[in-house]
Protein backbone atom coordinates (compact mmCIF):
# COMPACT_ATOMS: atom_id res chain seq x y z
CA UNK A 1 0.00 0.00 0.00
CA UNK A 2 1.27 3.52 -0.85
CA UNK A 3 1.52 6.76 0.97
CA UNK A 4 -0.27 10.02 0.37
CA UNK A 5 3.27 11.37 -0.19
CA UNK A 6 4.77 8.87 -2.45
CA UNK A 7 1.57 9.16 -4.62
CA UNK A 8 2.15 12.68 -4.85
CA UNK A 9 5.78 12.21 -5.59
CA UNK A 10 5.03 9.45 -8.60
CA UNK A 11 2.33 12.30 -9.60
CA UNK A 12 5.20 14.51 -10.28
CA UNK A 13 7.21 12.36 -11.81
CA UNK A 14 4.84 12.04 -14.71
CA UNK A 15 5.68 15.50 -15.21
CA UNK A 16 2.02 16.99 -13.28
CA UNK A 17 3.45 20.09 -11.54
CA UNK A 18 3.09 20.15 -7.80
CA UNK A 19 -0.67 22.04 -7.12
CA UNK A 20 -2.21 19.79 -9.96
CA UNK A 21 -1.23 16.69 -8.09
CA UNK A 22 -2.66 17.65 -5.00
CA UNK A 23 -6.16 18.94 -6.30
CA UNK A 24 -6.57 15.71 -7.69
CA UNK A 25 -5.94 14.12 -4.48
CA UNK A 26 -7.76 15.98 -2.63
CA UNK A 27 -10.57 15.93 -5.20
CA UNK A 28 -10.61 11.86 -4.66
CA UNK A 29 -10.18 12.04 -1.13
CA UNK A 30 -12.73 15.17 -0.55
CA UNK A 31 -10.13 16.71 1.49
CA UNK A 32 -8.45 20.41 0.89
CA UNK A 33 -4.62 20.53 -0.10
CA UNK A 34 -3.73 21.81 3.32
CA UNK A 35 -5.11 18.16 5.26
CA UNK A 36 -2.78 16.54 2.21
CA UNK A 37 0.35 17.79 2.74
CA UNK A 38 -0.62 17.06 7.33
CA UNK A 39 -0.85 13.55 6.07
CA UNK A 40 1.91 12.65 3.77
CA UNK A 41 2.37 9.66 5.56
CA UNK A 42 -0.71 8.25 6.01
CA UNK A 43 -1.85 4.98 3.71
CA UNK A 44 -3.28 5.53 0.40
CA UNK A 45 -6.11 2.98 0.19
CA UNK A 46 -5.28 0.61 -3.27
CA UNK A 47 -8.92 1.72 -5.11
CA UNK A 48 -8.07 5.79 -4.70
CA UNK A 49 -4.81 4.99 -6.04
CA UNK A 50 -6.11 3.52 -9.11
CA UNK A 51 -8.35 5.87 -9.46
CA UNK A 52 -5.86 8.70 -8.70
CA UNK A 53 -3.27 7.02 -11.21
CA UNK A 54 -6.05 7.31 -13.91
CA UNK A 55 -6.64 11.01 -13.28
CA UNK A 56 -3.12 11.57 -13.49
CA UNK A 57 -2.54 10.33 -16.84
CA UNK A 58 -5.26 12.27 -17.99
CA UNK A 59 -3.64 15.59 -17.21
CA UNK A 60 -0.44 14.29 -17.88
CA UNK A 61 -2.37 13.70 -21.56
CA UNK A 62 -3.09 17.12 -21.65
CA UNK A 63 -7.01 17.48 -20.23
CA UNK A 64 -7.75 20.47 -18.21
CA UNK A 65 -7.65 20.04 -14.15
CA UNK A 66 -11.19 21.87 -14.48
CA UNK A 67 -12.66 18.65 -16.48
CA UNK A 68 -10.68 16.68 -14.35
CA UNK A 69 -12.20 17.77 -10.79
CA UNK A 70 -15.67 18.57 -12.31
CA UNK A 71 -15.21 22.44 -11.59
CA UNK A 72 -13.63 26.07 -11.66
CA UNK A 73 -13.29 29.03 -9.75
CA UNK A 74 -14.16 32.63 -12.06
CA UNK A 75 -14.83 35.55 -10.17
CA UNK A 76 -15.28 34.25 -6.85
CA UNK A 77 -18.28 31.83 -8.41
CA UNK A 78 -17.21 27.96 -8.08
CA UNK A 79 -18.58 26.77 -11.58
CA UNK A 80 -19.29 22.85 -12.50
CA UNK A 81 -17.65 22.68 -15.52
CA UNK A 82 -17.33 19.57 -17.98
CA UNK A 83 -16.13 18.84 -21.80
CA UNK A 84 -19.56 21.06 -22.96
CA UNK A 85 -18.29 24.06 -22.13
CA UNK A 86 -14.92 26.56 -22.30
CA UNK A 87 -13.27 26.18 -19.22
CA UNK A 88 -13.42 29.80 -17.90
CA UNK A 89 -10.27 32.16 -17.93
CA UNK A 90 -8.81 34.54 -15.93
CA UNK A 91 -8.67 36.88 -18.69
CA UNK A 92 -12.21 36.71 -18.81
CA UNK A 93 -12.60 38.48 -15.47
CA UNK A 94 -11.65 41.79 -17.15
CA UNK A 95 -14.52 41.41 -19.59
CA UNK A 96 -16.80 41.32 -16.06
CA UNK A 97 -14.77 44.06 -13.98
CA UNK A 98 -15.05 46.02 -16.89
CA UNK A 99 -18.92 44.98 -16.80
CA UNK A 100 -19.65 45.87 -13.13
CA UNK A 101 -17.65 48.96 -13.99
CA UNK A 102 -20.71 50.50 -16.50
CA UNK A 103 -22.79 48.87 -13.93
CA UNK A 104 -22.10 50.96 -11.43
CA UNK A 105 -21.17 53.85 -13.24
CA UNK A 106 -23.03 55.24 -16.40
CA UNK A 107 -26.06 52.57 -16.03
CA UNK A 108 -25.75 53.22 -12.07
CA UNK A 109 -29.18 55.08 -12.22
CA UNK A 110 -30.53 52.08 -13.87
CA UNK A 111 -33.38 50.07 -11.56
CA UNK A 112 -32.90 47.23 -13.41
CA UNK A 113 -30.40 47.05 -16.43
CA UNK A 114 -30.81 44.48 -18.82
CA UNK A 115 -27.67 42.31 -19.30
CA UNK A 116 -26.76 39.91 -21.91
CA UNK A 117 -24.08 37.27 -22.17
CA UNK A 118 -23.91 35.62 -25.64
CA UNK A 119 -22.36 32.49 -25.47
CA UNK A 120 -22.34 31.56 -22.11
CA UNK A 121 -20.84 28.50 -21.66
CA UNK A 122 -20.78 27.27 -18.50
CA UNK A 123 -22.64 30.98 -17.61
CA UNK A 124 -19.39 32.26 -16.23
CA UNK A 125 -19.96 35.71 -17.26
CA UNK A 126 -23.87 35.69 -16.62
CA UNK A 127 -23.68 34.24 -13.40
CA UNK A 128 -20.72 36.58 -12.00
CA UNK A 129 -22.27 39.37 -13.13
CA UNK A 130 -25.38 38.16 -11.82
CA UNK A 131 -23.90 37.83 -8.54
CA UNK A 132 -22.53 40.82 -8.06
CA UNK A 133 -25.00 42.83 -9.32
CA UNK A 134 -28.50 41.44 -7.94
CA UNK A 135 -30.63 44.24 -9.81
CA UNK A 136 -29.21 43.02 -13.03
CA UNK A 137 -31.94 41.57 -15.34
CA UNK A 138 -29.56 38.62 -16.90
CA UNK A 139 -30.24 36.90 -20.21
CA UNK A 140 -27.45 34.14 -21.56
CA UNK A 141 -27.45 32.49 -24.51
CA UNK A 142 -25.78 29.63 -25.99
CA UNK A 143 -26.56 27.61 -29.85
CA UNK A 144 -25.39 24.43 -27.86
CA UNK A 145 -27.93 22.55 -25.77
CA UNK A 146 -25.75 20.78 -23.44
CA UNK A 147 -23.55 24.17 -22.67
CA UNK A 148 -26.77 25.40 -21.80
CA UNK A 149 -27.72 22.41 -19.29
CA UNK A 150 -24.55 22.88 -17.85
CA UNK A 151 -25.28 27.18 -17.24
CA UNK A 152 -28.84 26.09 -15.67
CA UNK A 153 -27.11 23.70 -13.53
CA UNK A 154 -24.80 26.33 -12.75
CA UNK A 155 -27.21 29.08 -11.89
CA UNK A 156 -29.74 26.92 -9.33
CA UNK A 157 -26.43 25.36 -7.80
CA UNK A 158 -25.34 29.08 -7.04
CA UNK A 159 -29.27 30.50 -6.68
CA UNK A 160 -28.64 33.06 -9.15
CA UNK A 161 -31.73 34.37 -11.57
CA UNK A 162 -30.88 34.40 -15.44
CA UNK A 163 -33.13 33.61 -18.69
CA UNK A 164 -31.57 31.04 -20.45
CA UNK A 165 -32.59 31.09 -23.94
CA UNK A 166 -31.10 28.82 -26.84
CA UNK A 167 -29.78 29.68 -30.26
CA UNK A 168 -27.00 31.29 -32.29
CA UNK A 169 -26.02 34.74 -31.18
CA UNK A 170 -29.02 37.44 -31.72
CA UNK A 171 -31.77 34.36 -32.97
CA UNK A 172 -31.70 33.47 -29.68
CA UNK A 173 -33.43 37.04 -27.86
CA UNK A 174 -35.59 38.50 -31.15
CA UNK A 175 -37.26 41.38 -30.33
CA UNK A 176 -35.42 41.64 -26.86
CA UNK A 177 -33.33 44.66 -26.18
CA UNK A 178 -30.36 45.51 -23.57
CA UNK A 179 -28.50 48.00 -21.76
CA UNK A 180 -25.09 46.10 -21.78
CA UNK A 181 -24.43 43.02 -24.02
CA UNK A 182 -21.31 40.80 -23.49
CA UNK A 183 -19.41 38.21 -25.14
CA UNK A 184 -16.56 35.59 -25.10
CA UNK A 185 -17.07 34.83 -28.18
CA UNK A 186 -15.22 32.05 -29.89
CA UNK A 187 -11.86 34.19 -31.32
CA UNK A 188 -8.97 31.81 -32.83
CA UNK A 189 -8.32 31.37 -36.19
CA UNK A 190 -8.73 28.45 -38.08
CA UNK A 191 -5.09 27.60 -38.46
CA UNK A 192 -3.70 28.68 -34.82
CA UNK A 193 -1.16 26.77 -33.48
CA UNK A 194 -2.74 27.08 -30.00
CA UNK A 195 -5.90 25.43 -30.90
CA UNK A 196 -3.31 22.05 -30.79
CA UNK A 197 -3.47 22.19 -27.00
CA UNK A 198 -6.80 22.98 -26.51
CA UNK A 199 -8.28 19.87 -28.33
CA UNK A 200 -10.00 18.82 -24.88
CA UNK A 201 -12.22 22.29 -25.46
CA UNK A 202 -15.81 22.12 -27.75
CA UNK A 203 -13.70 23.44 -30.88
CA UNK A 204 -16.70 25.67 -31.35
CA UNK A 205 -16.37 27.86 -28.57
CA UNK A 206 -13.01 28.35 -29.29
CA UNK A 207 -12.85 29.18 -32.69
CA UNK A 208 -15.53 30.56 -35.56
CA UNK A 209 -13.11 29.38 -38.11
CA UNK A 210 -11.12 31.53 -40.82
CA UNK A 211 -9.24 34.69 -39.01
CA UNK A 212 -11.01 34.06 -35.76
CA UNK A 213 -13.30 37.14 -36.18
CA UNK A 214 -16.65 35.83 -37.52
CA UNK A 215 -18.55 35.51 -34.40
CA UNK A 216 -17.01 38.92 -33.34
CA UNK A 217 -18.39 40.43 -36.98
CA UNK A 218 -21.89 38.76 -36.45
CA UNK A 219 -22.62 40.08 -33.13
CA UNK A 220 -21.44 43.91 -33.64
CA UNK A 221 -23.66 43.56 -37.33
CA UNK A 222 -26.76 42.17 -35.34
CA UNK A 223 -26.46 44.19 -32.17
CA UNK A 224 -28.10 47.51 -33.03
CA UNK A 225 -31.90 46.46 -32.43
CA UNK A 226 -30.97 44.73 -29.44
CA UNK A 227 -29.26 47.93 -27.92
CA UNK A 228 -30.87 50.92 -27.64
CA UNK A 229 -28.93 54.56 -27.38
CA UNK A 230 -26.77 54.59 -24.65
CA UNK A 231 -26.23 50.81 -24.30
CA UNK A 232 -23.23 49.57 -23.94
CA UNK A 233 -21.59 46.01 -26.51
CA UNK A 234 -18.04 44.74 -24.61
CA UNK A 235 -16.54 41.93 -26.57
CA UNK A 236 -13.55 39.91 -25.25
CA UNK A 237 -11.34 39.00 -28.06
CA UNK A 238 -7.74 37.65 -29.42
CA UNK A 239 -4.41 39.39 -28.37
CA UNK A 240 -3.80 40.81 -31.38
CA UNK A 241 -7.57 41.81 -32.73
CA UNK A 242 -8.16 44.92 -30.81
CA UNK A 243 -7.79 47.21 -33.54
CA UNK A 244 -9.87 45.13 -36.00
CA UNK A 245 -12.82 45.10 -32.62
CA UNK A 246 -12.36 48.67 -32.51
CA UNK A 247 -12.38 49.33 -36.15
CA UNK A 248 -15.55 47.27 -36.11
CA UNK A 249 -17.38 49.19 -33.47
CA UNK A 250 -16.23 52.63 -35.01
CA UNK A 251 -17.70 51.91 -38.45
CA UNK A 252 -20.94 50.56 -36.70
CA UNK A 253 -21.38 54.38 -34.88
CA UNK A 254 -19.97 53.19 -31.54
CA UNK A 255 -18.73 56.05 -29.13
CA UNK A 256 -16.16 55.97 -26.41
CA UNK A 257 -14.84 52.86 -28.18
CA UNK A 258 -11.76 51.46 -25.66
CA UNK A 259 -9.63 48.47 -24.71
CA UNK A 260 -8.95 46.65 -21.80
CA UNK A 261 -5.97 44.50 -20.90
CA UNK A 262 -6.73 41.31 -18.66
CA UNK A 263 -3.77 40.48 -15.70
CA UNK A 264 -1.58 39.04 -18.52
CA UNK A 265 -1.31 42.48 -19.88
CA UNK A 266 -2.81 41.75 -23.67
CA UNK A 267 -5.44 43.62 -24.92
CA UNK A 268 -8.36 41.06 -24.20
CA UNK A 269 -11.73 43.66 -24.17
CA UNK A 270 -13.20 46.26 -26.63
CA UNK A 271 -16.31 47.91 -26.20
CA UNK A 272 -18.54 50.90 -27.13
CA UNK A 273 -21.58 52.47 -26.47
CA UNK A 274 -24.38 53.05 -28.85
CA UNK A 275 -25.05 56.85 -28.94
CA UNK A 276 -28.25 58.35 -29.01
CA UNK A 277 -27.87 59.17 -32.82
CA UNK A 278 -27.13 55.68 -34.42
CA UNK A 279 -26.24 54.94 -38.14
N1 LIG B 1 -9.04 32.66 -24.25
C1 LIG B 1 -9.16 31.35 -24.82
C2 LIG B 1 -7.79 30.82 -25.14
O1 LIG B 1 -7.02 31.47 -25.80
C3 LIG B 1 -10.01 31.38 -26.06
C4 LIG B 1 -11.41 31.68 -25.71
C5 LIG B 1 -12.23 32.06 -26.88
O2 LIG B 1 -11.96 31.74 -28.05
N2 LIG B 1 -13.25 32.76 -26.59
O3 LIG B 1 -7.44 29.75 -24.70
Amino acid sequence: MSTLGAALAQAHALGLDRLDAQLLLGHLLARPRGWLIAHDGDPLAAEIEARYAALCARRAAGEPLAYLVGEREFHGLTLQVGPAVLVPRPDTETLVDWALEILAGPLAGHAAPRVIDLGTGSGAIALAVKRACPRCLVTATDRSGAALDQARANAARLGLAADFRAGDWWQAVDGQVFDLVLSNPPYIAAGDPHLAALVHEPLQALTPGGDGLDAIRRIVAGAAPHLPPGGWLLLEHGWDQADAVQAQLQAAGYSAVQTRRDLAGQARCTGGQRPAAVR
